[in-house]
């Protein structure tokens, strides 16, 4: 049996060992948390990360998490109408429906499917070898070692020192969840610079998150009271649903990227995976569904090829470009969407909102989420 080691149990890490434990492998995943578990309160999953989900087998369990055909709807800060994307009308064009879901359900769908020697919480990898071992670990050699460990990733400082360093995006992002719901769409409003969002879960709760530019590292004692007084010119349904939210739902990040990619995503037997290869600005709501792809293109690759450089050969060709491409398009989405500033360029930016056909709109999404997952099936 082959045996992979998974650096990192985030969404990333946990499909890609929970579909190579599917193909017949045995996998480790190490987490430095305590436990496995996710932050960061709510997620969307575009067509493509459903795609993806459904080659690994979870499409189904996935799509019972989240609320299905939402229409979107775009307005400005005082309250105006910019636009509505109409549901069916998205999920026509795209292929499928975007699903927002509870990140922590999401995990805990993942985690299920794996066996609970597989799990080790509570280790935090600073140095690994190439057969995966780790000290204080005693497991046996890995023929694959992937680095899942996020954006500060550990295993691409050890494999890729040259490659490019994590940089603050210039943007913080406030996210919860509300035990409130106050309609059934998906509701964006664009400021100047600043962007607040608002999103129904299926279980009648609401995600919402407020992204905008600050300076790194900026934080307040009290970040619900902060929120409820910053966005007080805002139109009023928003603070009304801070005030709903339990004080300390409320959870402050400051937003890195990787301002480019490494040159591979594998050396050798080692491979990154997700945010270790590719973080990317949240604009699009992309980088968890990329983490998908990668996950689901690792593992077919590995069902299809039994020597382990040659799948990964694959791997990085199919990867790299993809998500190099999902990464400019998510950092342009917010460079002339929300986080515009110039008050002469926001004008232009809602009229253009406004006047857009709801078909055109939609249609800028397609290339991102137009992607179809290879077939997981064995040599
Ligand atoms: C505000 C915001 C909103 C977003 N919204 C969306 C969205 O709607 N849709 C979407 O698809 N994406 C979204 N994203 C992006 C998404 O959250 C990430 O791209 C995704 O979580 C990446 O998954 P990952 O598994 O690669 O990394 P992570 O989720 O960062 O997981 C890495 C894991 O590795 C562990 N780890 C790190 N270092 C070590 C170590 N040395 N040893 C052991 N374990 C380690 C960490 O504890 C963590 O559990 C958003 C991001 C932000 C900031």
């Amino acid at each position: 049996m082959r045996h992979a080691v998974v650096v990192g149990g985030g969404i990333g890490g946990l499909a890609a060992a929970v579909g190579l434990h599917r193909i017949g492998w045995r996998v480790s995943v190490l987490e430095q948390a305590p436990e496995f578990g996710a932050i960061g309160a709510g997620i969307t999953l575009w067509p493509n990360a459903v795609r993806a989900l459904d080659a690994l087998g979870f499409g189904d369990g996935v799509r019972d998490l989240g609320s299905a055909r939402l229409s979107a709807r775009l307005c400005a800060a005082d309250g105006r109408w910019l636009t509505t994307l109409d549901g069916a009308r998205i999920e026509r064009l795209l292929g499928g429906p975007v699903l927002p879901v509870h990140r922590a359900q999401l995990h805990r769908l993942l985690l299920d499917a794996l066996p609970a020697d597989a799990l080790h919480a509570g280790l935090r990898v600073r140095g690994i070898g190439r057969d995966g071992s780790v000290p204080g670990l005693d497991l046996p050699p890995a023929d694959l070692v992937v680095g899942a460990d996020g954006i500060n990733s550990r295993v691409r400082a050890q494999y890729w020192p040259r490659a490019p360093r994590p940089r603050y995006a210039g943007l913080t992002a406030w996210r919860a969840i509300a035990d409130h719901r106050r309609g059934t769409d998906i509701v964006m409003t664009w400021g100047r610079g600043a962007e607040f969002g608002e999103i129904p879960l299926v279980d009648g709760r609401t995600y919402w998150f407020f992204a905008a530019r600050a300076p790194a590292g900026e934080r307040n004692p009290d970040e619900h009271a902060h929120l409820l007084r910053h966005l007080a010119s805002w139109h009023p349904s928003i603070t009304e649903l801070i005030a709903r939210t339990p004080r300390e739902a409320v959870l402050r990040h400051d937003i890195h990227h990787l301002p480019g990619r490494p040159d591979s995503y594998v050396d050798g037997n080692v491979a990154l995976l997700g945010d270790a290869a590719h973080a990317m600005t949240p604009s699009l709501g992309q980088g968890g569904c990329q983490a998908l792809e990668d996950a689901a293109v690792l593992v077919a690759a590995c069902a299809a090829h039994h020597d382990v450089p040659t799948a990964l050969a694959r791997y990085d060709a199919e990867r790299r470009r993809r998500t190099r491409l999902v990464a400019r398009a998510s950092y342009l989405a917010g460079r002339f969407g929300p986080y515009l500033a110039n008050p002469a360029a926001v004008a232009a930016r809602d009229l253009g909102a406004r006047l857009l056909p709801q078909r055109l709109a939609i249609r800028t999404f397609q290339h991102v989420s137009d992607w179809t997952p290879p077939r997981i099936a064995a040599e």
